[in-house]
């Protein structure tokens, strides 16, 4: 019980901030009701799409390609190709987020998560184009450099203290809830050679491969046989 409310903590808040405002504010009450029906309502329209869409890039692009050009190691190629890839999307920030999940998945780093996100946020280019139009260019512009630079700046520190386990998706990871520690791997491949068909080593890290039927026995022997602990369950 107290695990459900715990997993359950947020919504559980809401309901109650809307049972205290039809008490004590019935108007704003009823205008935030709509409020939420509405972006429910935009949701469930927008999100349908994005889910079919993110499952389509989950089976076209494979991981290699993911790691080599939005990865650790992919360096200003994948800033350069992150701050693209959020500024041409369309659609609202929300849409971002399961796009962003698969994308780390296949192991896109956490600096170019954030980069895609604050892009797709706050320099979309139809976002831009209508800027011009209202508020000209040259406010466009100096502002389209100093988000770039901020954007740049928030990005490292992100990426200094987040770690990518801390992302809710990891210990779900696949199929498997096998989780590794991609900072603490050394790249040894011990985990390769105890479960070739689970484990994998690309750019010097252990990776899970999708399995259908998991084999415990390996795992817990890649477990205890891993020399910086980095696989867990
Ligand atoms: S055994 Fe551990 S350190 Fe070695 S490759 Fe596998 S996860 Fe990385």
């Amino acid at each position: 019980m107290i695990k459900k409310i715990k997993n359950n903590l947020f919504i559980i808040l809401i309901v109650l901030t809307y049972i205290s405002l039809f008490i004590f504010k019935k108007e704003l009450a009823i205008t935030s009701v709509k409020n939420s029906g509405y972006y429910i309502k935009e949701m469930l329209m927008i999100m349908p799409i994005i889910f079919v869409l993110t499952a389509l890039l989950d089976t076209w692009v494979d991981k290699n390609t993911i790691m080599k050009y939005l990865g650790r190691d992919s360096k200003s190629k994948g800033v350069f190709l992150s701050f693209i890839l959020g500024s041409v999307s369309a659609g609202p920030i929300y849409a971002a987020f399961p796009i962003c999940v698969m994308l780390h998945k296949k192991g896109a780093s956490i600096r170019n998560i954030v980069i895609i996100l604050s892009s797709w946020a706050v320099i979309k280019v139809p976002m831009l184009i209508n800027e011009v139009k209202f508020l000209g260019g040259t406010f466009m512009f100096t502002r389209w450099i100093l988000t770039i630079i901020a954007i740049l700046i928030f990005s490292y520190i992100s990426d200094k203290i987040i770690k990518d386990e801390d992302l809710m998706v990891e210990k779900d990871y696949l199929n498997n809830k096998v989780n590794i520690n991609i900072r603490a791997c050394i790249g040894c491949g011990i985990c390769k050679k105890t479960y070739p068909e689970f484990f994998s080593i690309e750019n010097k890290k252990a990776y899970i491969n999708e399995v259908d039927n998991i084999n415990n026995t390996l795992v817990e022997k890649a477990i205890k046989d891993c020399p910086v602990n980095a696989i867990n369950k």
